[in-house]
């Protein structure tokens, strides 16, 4: 049998990609390594699946993404936030917009989501094909003729689309295959490199701060004297680094090349000022005869006291009242500017997202289709494209998935 369309993975970026081409009529496969598709996506949110970012204009979506996303515009034209609601809306699965615009299933269930998908192939009689990991894919006179499956079935199809992951979780099946295929067929692979990954630092304290979690910390990432960039949000610090939304935020700025030069800080209270800090701890100081140890709470976590002390080299039995101005100042400098040094990235098998990877001047942005070879069309997470959390990187799967399964049809 010879399929209209074959689809290589069923994370959201192929399921959503099925379900286009299967509504349009197309005789689909869907091919997928695991059990069960979706493995990644019952992952996300923590399980409640943060499903989209609800920044509807396509324009203001591409700008938190960076330049290069300019490239998803025309595709978020026809299938943006707005239609992915309504997309889950009209299937019974109603939403709920959280903090920073974080878009969950009512139900706070990614399996839900998923079952959305699935339902949706079952009625467009998708076939769906688990335990089907495809190991060539063979081509003639820059088309695509038939993949050839591990067991050696070979399948046949007019069209073919590839959208098997990229690198990141790969105890999840998204192990890089597709950059391999993709290099093979002539396109070019802007480096895969983990993003959205806990931060390893590098300090003799740092397993002291293990689980300290700050909520609304402020990071900064400087290079050399400069600062280039900061991530307000939750960081909860680990045995050996940094992790929790804004340190995860933060890891898509750092390149391990570049890392020499970076260095971190993190702001524990950012709503006040330098001045302000000082002024409310000169009141609070003054104003209290217990040992500065017992004196700073709500403004210090217990956790982070003795490190605060330690790094200050004041001495935490000390009267509050007797606290000089310099004293007072080393505090406020380890509260508003506490420097880390930055180690590395914890790597791809603990980061959300992989950055790098399909070059998209070798895409074409309405299609997805490649440029290199006719009858194939690549979305989500291989194309070279990665977000910030908060739900950007599945719409970047609904999106691209969605066009490519269109323009696998026409
Ligand atoms: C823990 C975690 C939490 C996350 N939470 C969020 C979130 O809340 N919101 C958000 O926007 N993003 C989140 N992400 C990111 C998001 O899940 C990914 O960007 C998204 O799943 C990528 O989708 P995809 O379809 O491109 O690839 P994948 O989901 O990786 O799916 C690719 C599929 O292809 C299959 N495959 C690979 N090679 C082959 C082969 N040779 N033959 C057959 N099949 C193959 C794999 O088994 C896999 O099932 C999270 C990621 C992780 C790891």
């Amino acid at each position: 049998m010879k399929y209209d369309i074959a689809i290589i993975g069923g994370g959201p970026a192929g399921l959503m990609a099925a379900e286009r081409a299967g509504e349009l009529g197309a005789s689909v496969i869907l091919l997928e390594k695991n059990s069960e598709p979706g493995t990644k996506l019952l992952l996300t949110g923590g399980g409640r699946c943060n499903l989209t970012n609800n920044v509807q204009d396509p324009r203001a979506f591409v700008a938190r993404l960076g330049q290069e996303a300019k490239f998803l515009l025309s595709a978020l034209n026809k299938f943006g936030v707005i239609e992915t609601l309504e997309f889950f809306q009209s299937r019974a699965l109603p939403t709920r917009v959280e903090n920073d615009n974080r878009v969950f299933p009512l139900s706070n269930r990614a399996t839900d989501v998923l079952e959305v998908l699935i339902k949706d192939l079952k009625k467009y009689q998708v076939e769906i094909r688990p335990e089907s990991q495809v190991k060539k894919i063979i081509t003639k006179d820059d088309k695509i003729v038939k993949i050839v499956l591990t067991d050696g079935q070979e399948i046949l199809a007019n069209n073919f689309i590839l959208a098997t992951g990229g690198k990141a979780y790969p105890q999840t099946g998204s192990d890089g295959d597709g950059y391999k295929w993709l290099a093979q067929f002539g396109h070019t692979i802007i480096s895969p490199r983990p993003s959205l990954c806990p931060i390893l630092i590098e300090a003799d304290f740092i397993k002291e701060l293990e689980g300290l979690s700050v909520s609304e910390a402020r990071l900064n990432l400087y290079q050399g004297t400069k600062k280039i960039v900061s991530t307000d949000g939750d960081i909860i610090f680990t045995s050996n680094g940094l992790s929790g939304p804004a340190a995860l935020d933060l890891s898509r700025f750092i390149d391990d090349e570049a890392i020499k030069n970076l260095s971190l800080e993190v702001d524990f209270l950012p709503q006040f000022e330098i001045s302000a800090l000082d002024k409310k701890l000169q009141q609070v100081l003054k104003t209290s005869s217990k040992q500065i140890k017992n004196s700073l709470d709500g403004l210090v976590m217990p956790k982070f006291k003795p490190v605060l002390f330690k790094l200050s080299l004041l001495d935490g039995e000390k009267k509050s009242n007797v606290i000089n101005r310099a004293e007072r100042l080393a505090l406020v400098k380890l509260i508003k500017s506490f420097k880390l040094k930055i180690k590395g990235l914890a790597g791809f098998d603990k980061a959300m997202v992989t950055k790098g990877g399909a070059n998209l001047a070798e895409i074409e942005p309405k299609t997805m289709r490649s440029k290199k070879i006719n009858n194939l069309f690549i979305c989500g997470e291989l194309l070279g494209l990665a977000g910030p959390t908060g739900g950007y990187n599945l719409q970047i799967c609904w999106t691209s998935g969605y066009v490519a399964g269109e323009g696998a049809v026409d």
